[in-house]
């Protein structure tokens, strides 16, 4: 008997142990905010970049500063060549692990608005998960029978079914009709365009009031492209990004980043041949099963699809083709004009300490090239709107963490579906 009291201490101890274990892997990493002024500085600090550990949060253009991580062993280094080149930059978090517990408590202390009954919408006070997810889109499929299906893409490497919803007042049989696609959670780290697609599919079922944007258009919306790495950033590694597939018999570094994994220019540009980089473009062209999800969809429907626009995080900008070359695609000008009446739908309700939204061609924006991203495949094979929309998050120069603050989702979720509404009828003026 005597055993007992001391067999619960263990237990307890080791529960303790495997709280506090959480995030260890980032002990003695910073973040840093870099602010490169011109061009010039943006594309050194990429093409120098490969030489130091840095994971890239928020892309820095010129006119937003952006925030990286750093190992603890590429610190010095780092901050010498940034000095080398006369780009400012200040820390953002000085300790990593401390931040990402931090965050946790933010996201805990959250944690009671979750509850959610039947026939009920999904929380926006707080980051949705997966099986929560789940029930939503079969629910609300059962709830909108005469417009919504709910469809399955295959399954994910760790056996998850790839979800995505179909939305029509024609049942896709019209075939006038342009689509509107949109997808979310292709990185996986990059939670704040779920709980955006979740809003933009509520405002297309349950709390439909803008019926015309039913009538004119039929729609896509994957709210989850990557569930195996959403879950793994939930329950593990706060920062992963890529899939969890396992192609090269490494189980210490699997996954591939699913948005370099396109047939365009496949490993070409900003990839990586290594599978333990965040930018490993796969074994080979559609070697996730994530990435041929999106593909699937996209050819099925290729000869409707008006606009495609996938959500990404961080930076508030909003770019289009190409991202594997400087040169602008033929369809610039229709790009162009979507992108900006995108951006002035958000910004009617855009809170003033978030950054304005700054649009314009990938390469341009972000000052590097990037090969196999979703966008650019689309387009290449005539998708003739595609559009990458890095969400807001992380106020510049203020000692925010690593999540937008959940208080913010309402407001982003708000915003961003007032400017995609608007994108969405200014893409059908513009493809008829
Ligand atoms: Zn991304």
């Amino acid at each position: 008997m005597q055993y007992f009291p001391k067999m619960k201490i263990l237990v307890l101890a080791a529960l303790f142990a495997l709280v506090n274990a959480k995030h260890e892997q980032y002990i003695g990493w910073k973040s840093y905010f870099v602010g490169p002024a011109s061009l010039e500085q943006l594309t050194s600090l990429h093409s120098s970049s490969n030489q130091f550990r840095l994971d890239i949060l928020s892309r820095p253009t010129v006119q937003t500063a952006g925030v990286i991580l750093v190992h603890p062993e590429s610190q010095t280094d780092f901050i010498n060549n940034l000095e080398y080149l006369g780009i400012s930059y200040s820390v953002h978090v000085n300790d990593v692990k401390i931040q990402l517990d931090r965050d946790d408590e933010i996201t805990d202390s959250w944690k009671q608005s979750l509850s959610r009954s039947e026939n009920s919408t999904l929380p926006f006070d707080n980051y949705q998960d997966w099986e929560m997810i789940v029930s939503y889109l079969n629910e609300t499929a059962v709830r909108n029978p005469n417009t919504t299906t709910l469809e399955k893409g295959g399954l994910s490497s760790e056996g998850r079914d790839l979800y995505y919803l179909k939305i029509s007042t024609t049942n896709f049989e019209d075939l006038s009709k342009p689509i509107i696609l949109i997808d979310a959670g292709i990185h996986a780290r990059e939670w704040i365009g779920i709980p955006v697609a979740t809003w933009i599919i509520n405002k297309l079922t349950d709390e439909l009031n803008e019926t015309d944007l039913l009538e004119k258009f039929d729609w896509i919306i994957v709210p989850v492209v990557n569930p195996d790495g959403y879950v793994y950033t939930r329950e593990n590694d706060r920062f992963w990004r890529k899939t969890r597939s396992n192609n090269t018999n490494n189980w210490e570094c699997v996954g591939a980043d699913a948005n370099r994994n396109f047939d365009h220019y496949w490993n070409t540009e900003g990839v990586s041949q290594d599978p333990c980089d965040e930018t490993f473009a796969g074994i080979e062209v559609f070697s996730e099963p994530e990435s041929r999800f999106i593909k699937e969809i996209i050819n099925e429907n290729l000869a409707r699809i008006a606009l495609y626009v996938t959500l990404h995080s961080y930076g508030s900008t909003i770019t289009y083709p190409w991202s594997h070359r400087i040169g602008l695609s033929n369809n610039a000008l229709g790009l162009h004009a979507v992108g900006i009446t995108i951006v002035n739908g958000i910004q009617e309700f855009a809170l003033p300490q978030f950054p304005r939204y700054e649009v314009g061609s990938s390469a341009l924006v972000l000052g590097e090239l990037i090969s196999g991203s979703s966008d650019d495949y689309a387009h290449s094979i005539g998708v003739p709107l595609t559009l990458t929309v890095r969400l807001p998050g992380l106020i510049p120069r203020s000692s925010a963490g690593f999540i937008l603050d959940p208080q913010y989702i309402r407001q982003v979720v708000t915003e961003t579906w007032n400017g995609i509404a608007a994108g969405a009828r200014r893409a059908g003026e513009l493809v008829n």
